[in-house]
């Protein structure tokens, strides 16, 4: 019998070396899992083999054999893991799970606590290490593909008592520890200074903390009249406002912070419009309930991300805007619990009206649908008529889109961190795309873009255009959202241009040095540097 082929492939493994002996029609899973056994990876880490060129080839039968003095170089990537939460995945592979050692520590600790009556040394120090460790993987920015990276700046001003124990969803504790403040908070009466600050869009949301935000949410009711003509009792608003808190989730941006940004937003348009004098109440209860739920559990990652990952909203939604159909029908979760249905006492009817509403109002945030919306407020606006219902179902819309995407027209200090957090999200996104070979989202790629360059086309080519035509409805807003707005693009524009003659300035100095190592010769062949 003729005896079976084999090859010999010789490579490294984290600096050791390695040899793998196959047959030559050995299939190519075999193969796979011979060199996934030698990194001694898990079934869903990403294996990837480099040549000595240091290109990378594919792990196959079809392997060329090579010789130990040019060796290949195996490197284990990271998990590819294609369900949120990403970390807890990689946790699972890695074989460790935080949540579950915390939890296991704790009722251990209880254990003892009832037997010995005290925490013995060697319990609070697995305790410590087991913060100081999560710690560094949520703090630690170059371990941010591991999903668990937290971005600090939104917490700057005040760090959360829960930060070391921070998830993508809220974690009981953290709710209740809020509730319980709002609690507290929420029959004090706020300022007159407060609730007219609170009308401006120049109102500095990193001031207050996550309680004291439902407060002024609950104020926002109040000062609408909402609570009295749609006779909503106070803990059913508490409890309402508590289970939005409750359902958007620890992300950089499209966090409750930003919740409340767009809802403050639309409230400062209502106030500076005079839009009460224009519109039935009715509508201000729907944009300004819309503005609430608009991104509820939101959990970092865009439409883009959900279609090409084939995410299980994508095939919910069956790809049509899956992140505001979610967003959506988590308001209405929300409003199916009697405790927490703001709309409780209003009739059938009347609900009917504002459930349409608020549907139609947050699927108008999805930013696909943005040219068709401001196309067909341009075709009404100079003949817009407040009494038509499809003019008034436009204006909505345009309205929490403005809110929606209004950060730039707040105060630089209040609008620069946000945007640091955007970013902080769209890195995240587009970083996991490439580590899961999706199409990489090119407004979020860090090798693409920077700070200015992302503001200045937004600010050009979305802000301006849609905030101009929103003006041209109400004059007065031009001082309030278009002034603000144009400073910060000649903010960024500036930036911009710095950052550019500091790229060319580097280059020079490189070319400078390169030539001063080169000899002489070689030098005459070099294109000269401007
Ligand atoms: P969202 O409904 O997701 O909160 O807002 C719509 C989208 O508009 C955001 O996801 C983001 O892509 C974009 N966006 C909002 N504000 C800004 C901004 O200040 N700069 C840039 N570059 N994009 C923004
Ligand atoms: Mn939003």
């Amino acid at each position: 019998m003729k005896e079976m082929e084999t090859k010999m492939i010789y490579f490294t493994v984290n600096g050791k070396p390695e040899q793998a002996e196959f047959s030559v029609d050995c299939p190519a899973q075999d193969v796979k899992d011979l060199f996934r056994s030698a990194a001694e990876a898990g079934p869903h880490d990403i294996l990837k083999l480099y040549n000595p060129k240091g290109n990378i080839i594919n792990i196959s039968p079809n392997l060329e054999p090579n010789h130990p003095n040019s060796c290949y170089k195996l490197e284990v990537v990271a998990s590819d893991c294609n369900n949120e939460p990403l970390g807890v995945e990689l946790a699972g592979a890695l074989g460790f799970d935080l949540s579950s050692m915390e939890k296991r520590l704790q009722g251990l600790e209880k254990k003892i606590l009832f037997e010995a009556g005290g925490t013995p040394a060697v319990i609070y120090e697995m305790k410590k290490q087991v913060d100081s460790f999560r710690e560094k993987l949520e703090s630690v920015e170059h371990l941010s593909w591991l999903g668990l990276y937290k971005d600090l700046s939104e917490e700057t001003h005040k760090p959360s008592p829960f930060y070391h124990k921070r998830t993508l969803h809220k974690t009981k504790e953290e709710c209740d520890h809020v509730r319980d403040k709002f609690l507290k908070m929420c029959s004090l009466e706020v300022s007159e200074e407060v609730r007219q600050y609170l009308k401006t869009p120049t109102f500095d949301n990193w001031q207050w903390e996550d309680a004291e935000i439902m407060v002024l949410l609950q104020v926002m009711y109040a000062d609408l009249d909402f609570i009295a003509i749609y006779n909503i009792e106070p803990e059913v608003l508490q409890q309402f406002l508590f289970e939005v808190y409750r359902r958007y989730n620890n992300i950089p941006f499209h966090n409750f912070k930003h919740c409340f940004c767009v809802t403050q937003m639309m409230y400062g348009l209502i106030w500076l419009t005079d839009l009460r004098s224009k519109m039935d109440s009715i509508d201000l209860l729907i944009m300004l309930t819309s503005a609430i739920c608009h991104d509820l559990d939101h959990t970092g990652y865009n439409n883009a991300y959900q279609i090409n990952a084939r995410t299980e909203l994508a095939l919910r939604y069956n790809d049509i805007s899956p992140l505001e159909n979610h967003h959506c029908a988590v308001a209405f979760e929300i409003l199916e619990k009697t405790e927490s249905n703001i709309f409780r006492n209003v009739s059938l009817d009347l609900y009917k009206h504002i459930r349409e509403g608020i549907i139609k109002c947050i699927l108008a945030t999805d930013m696909t649908s943005h040219n068709e919306i401001l196309n067909k407020f341009k075709s009404i606006l100079s003949h817009f008529d407040f009494t038509n219902k499809d003019h008034r179902d436009v204006l909505m819309m345009i309205l929490i889109k403005v809110s929606d995407i209004s950060n730039e027209a707040r105060p630089m200090e209040v609008a620069e961190p946000w945007l640091d957090c955007l970013l902080q999200e769209f890195y995240n996104q587009s970083d996991v795309e490439k580590l899961e070979g999706l199409p990489v989202t090119p407004f979020m790629d860090r090798d693409k873009i920077t700070k200015p360059s992302s503001q200045t086309g937004f600010i050009r080519f979305v802000l301006l255009p849609l905030f101009i035509e929103l003006a041209n409805l109400f004059p007065c807003l031009e001082q309030h959202i278009i002034d603000p707005v144009r400073k910060a693009l000649d903010y960024y524009t500036e930036m911009e241009k710095a950052l550019e003659r500091e790229k060319q300035t580097r280059v020079q100095c490189e070319k400078a040095a390169k030539s001063k190592e080169m000899p002489v010769e070689q030098q005459s062949i070099e294109p000269k540097a401007q």
